[in-house]
């Protein structure tokens, strides 16, 4: 069991194909946990075990794996690379301590890395930089490091430098411990070879270690500064412990981001990243500021990041197991669970047991008896759990900050082959909604479909070959189709009064209601201004309850209502005619009639659209976007190719990669992620 300092949870995060699956690789195979190394261009990578993924060579589930690298406890949290799995990032990002990200020495920081990058500063991850593929034609190095400058106002630290580049990358020269470093190319690189720095290169190697120290003389933590700067103007020689303690410090609070470079496919590169992830990442403890918890009653309680504490642990992922049935992926904070005991469900405030408690190596998994504060680790037997839910005791029931999630924007029709089938479809859907937030099942009330929606045609797409693969159901779909949403642009009043007799017994209500529009992205609210003294507390919770219902219905075309504020202003009760069913459909009634009033207007999903494209075809790629009803927003000349920002709406992006394909012949690649949600001017106010 390892104590806290000698865990280290860590994300690799990077843009597809920078070489993610290939470093891990690696990292597994120097670490001694597995005992090939499983090719990406093979499909044969172990951490990619779901065959979907190898499929599509591509890394979607945030598994996590367990290494150990000079006495230390590395658990790989997995990211997926592709924005159409923002949720994924998300949530495994809160549950890591420290990242490493990797670029590609060629093509440098795409816009996805963007994305992930402001997404890690958002939860303030510590990061390491690896620049990848050292060996491919039109490396560069600086031109990287340039960019993250630039692009991510990162402030970068070298840390190595590469030896030769593009077919003539041999090695690296280590600035900490002034050596060169290559490998044998016989065992994959296992055997690390040092020498010294040859001369020829020394006076261009110094400065970049006088550079590096003059970084590590400004940092924030004003002692190690103080030390520094000291010696420094003593002219003594600087000791290589202060000079890591240094950089440790500088990288947890985030003065700067070391950066390293290799060529992972040519085994190059990978042992002095492990080093630096031991040596620069945080041990769970050490991350800063901790976590955001907090009480039905109280925020931001404070948890004690210790083994002899009460037990607190958040479920970051639950993946279905035919055999196991869900794994819950829980992230310990705090105290300890063990394998047998009940644990308490803070969210769904019920009880559970752990059946076992299992980590999980990249080709075998091992049984615990218990995992302690600070680790990971997957718990079998939890049947409620749902992604995002605090476990722990009731003694200290806590929670962590509830998770944002983008809307799901597009949805398919699904359906079985045969009628017998709809009952397991249904339990494989409901399965894969608990696994990922960004997902929803929905049966259409008029038509008895089946209607999913998520954040993109890759995400259903993936999740219907899950449905067909692994939960063995023979489905169809339908063509993708937007997800609107409704909502009004002014405020409107409304009297409301219902009446109907129900098995002889009348039954009365009569309510006022006012909507108004909120800003967009602020979401729904429900507010009463009739005191308990007028309206029972349970009867007005009666007319929230029908409103609620009412949001959800839509207001002209059946969509949910988006960002809209409803205000109970009066209500008229007789305890003898009114009852609380009265009042939720009144409140039902009335929602929709105020909103009539309202200036209704259907909303759609606009995307945020990136597109890299050689310059002789920038010409098509505009004109295709503009043909889109796309504004674009900016283009940036990048060395070879121009990046494309737009906006487009999701209703005329569908087909886009085929038409990108043959407008360009092949040569422009896109991102597409959810922005906003905007008016769609052809359906705008019906009254
Ligand atoms: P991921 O999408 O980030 O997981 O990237 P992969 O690890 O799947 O790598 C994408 C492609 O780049 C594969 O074809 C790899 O073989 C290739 N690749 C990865 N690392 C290197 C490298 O260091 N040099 C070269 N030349 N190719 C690499
Ligand atoms: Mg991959």
């Amino acid at each position: 069991m390892s104590t806290l300092g000698a865990i280290r949870n860590i994300g690799i995060i990077a843009h597809i194909d920078a070489g993610k699956t290939t470093t891990t690789e690696r990292i597994l195979y120097y670490t001694g946990k597995s005992h090939r190394i499983g090719e990406v261009d093979d499909g044969e990578a172990t951490m990619d075990w779901m065959v979907q993924e190898q499929e599509r060579g591509i890394t979607i589930t945030a598994a996590v794996t367990t290494c150990y690298w000079k006495d230390k406890q590395i658990n790989i949290i997995d990211t997926p690379g592709h924005v159409d799995f923002t949720a994924e990032v998300e949530r495994s990002i809160r549950v890591l301590d420290g990242a490493v990200v990797i670029f590609a020495a060629v093509g440098g920081v795409e816009p996805q890395s963007e994305t992930v990058w402001h997404q890690a500063d958002h939860y303030r991850v510590p990061r390491l930089a690896y620049i990848n593929k050292m060996d491919r034609i039109g490396a560069d190095f600086f031109a990287v490091v340039e960019e993250m400058r630039e692009k991510l106002a990162a402030k970068p630290l070298i840390l190595t430098l590469p030896i030769g580049r593009e077919s003539e990358f041999e090695g690296i020269v280590h600035l900490l411990s002034m050596r060169e470093i290559r490998w044998n190319f016989e065992d994959f690189g296992a055997t690390v070879v040092e020498t010294d720095i040859d001369p020829s290169r020394m006076e261009e190697v110094q400065g970049f270690r006088q550079r590096l120290l003059d970084q590590l003389s400004s940092i924030s933590d004003q002692n190690i500064a103080d030390s520094l700067t000291g010696l420094y103007l003593e002219g003594s020689p600087i000791p290589d412990q202060l000079i890591r303690d240094a950089i440790r410090r500088g990288t947890l609070d985030r003065d700067f981001v070391p950066v390293m470079c290799g060529a992972s496919l040519k085994n190059m590169g990978v042992q002095p990243l492990l080093d630096a992830i031991v040596d620069f990442l945080p041990a769970p403890d050490e991350v800063l500021p901790p976590v955001a918890f907090h009480t039905k009653k109280e925020k931001n309680v404070e948890i004690p990041i210790r083994v002899d504490a009460q037990p607190v642990g958040l479920v970051y992922k639950i993946q279905f197991d035919r055999e196991a049935g869900p794994l819950s992926f829980v992230r310990m904070y705090s105290g300890v669970l063990r394998s047998g005991a009940a644990v308490y469900n803070v969210d769904k405030n019920k009880r559970e047991r752990i059946n076992r408690l299992l980590r999980m190596h990249s080709n075998r998994h091992e049984s615990l008896e218990e995992i302690q504060a600070g680790d990971v680790a997957v718990v079998v037997g939890f049947k409620l759990a749902q992604t995002g839910d605090t476990i722990g005791s009731d003694q200290f029931p806590v929670m962590l900050e509830p998770m944002h999630f983008p809307e799901p924007v597009i949805s398919v029709a699904i359906e079985p082959r045969t009628l017998s089938e709809r009952s397991k479809l249904e339990a494989a859907l409901n399965q894969l909604e608990r696994e990922d937030p960004t997902f929803t099942v929905k049966e259409n009330e008029e038509t008895g479909q089946l209607i999913i929606s998520g954040m993109g045609e890759l995400h259903l797409d993936v999740l219907v070959t899950r449905v067909i693969e692994d939960f063995k159901v023979q489905a169809r779909v339908g063509p993708p189709q937007v997800s609107y949403r409704e909502s009004i642009t002014r405020q409107a009043v409304h009297r409301e009064r219902y009446h109907k007799v129900l098995a002889g017994k009348e039954n009365i209500a009569e309510i006022t209601l006012r909507v108004r529009p909120r800003e967009r992205g602020q979401g729904n609210q429900f507010v009463s201004e009739v005191g308990p003294e007028v309206l029972p507390r349970e009867v007005a919770e009666a007319v929230q309850r029908g409103v609620m219902g009412g949001l959800s219905a839509g207001i002209s075309y059946g969509y949910p209502a988006i960002d809209v504020e409803v205000t109970l202003t009066g209500a008229l009760y007789n305890p003898s005619t009114s009852t609380p069913m009265a009042f939720e459909a009144a409140g039902a009634l009335g929602f929709d009639a105020a909103c009539r009033k309202a200036g209704p207007v259907l909303l759609e999903p606009i995307m945020r659209v990136v597109v890299l494209v050689p310059k002789e075809y920038l010409g098509e790629v505009l004109g295709n976007l503009t043909t889109r009803k796309g504004d674009i927003v900016a283009i940036e000349s990048k060395s070879a190719v121009e990046s494309v920002h737009a906006h487009v709406p999701l209703a005329t992006m569908f087909g886009y990669s085929t038409s990108l394909r043959s407008a360009t012949q092949g040569r422009a690649t896109f991102t597409m992620e959810f922005s906003h949600f905007a008016p769609r001017p052809d359906f705008s106010s019906t009254s």
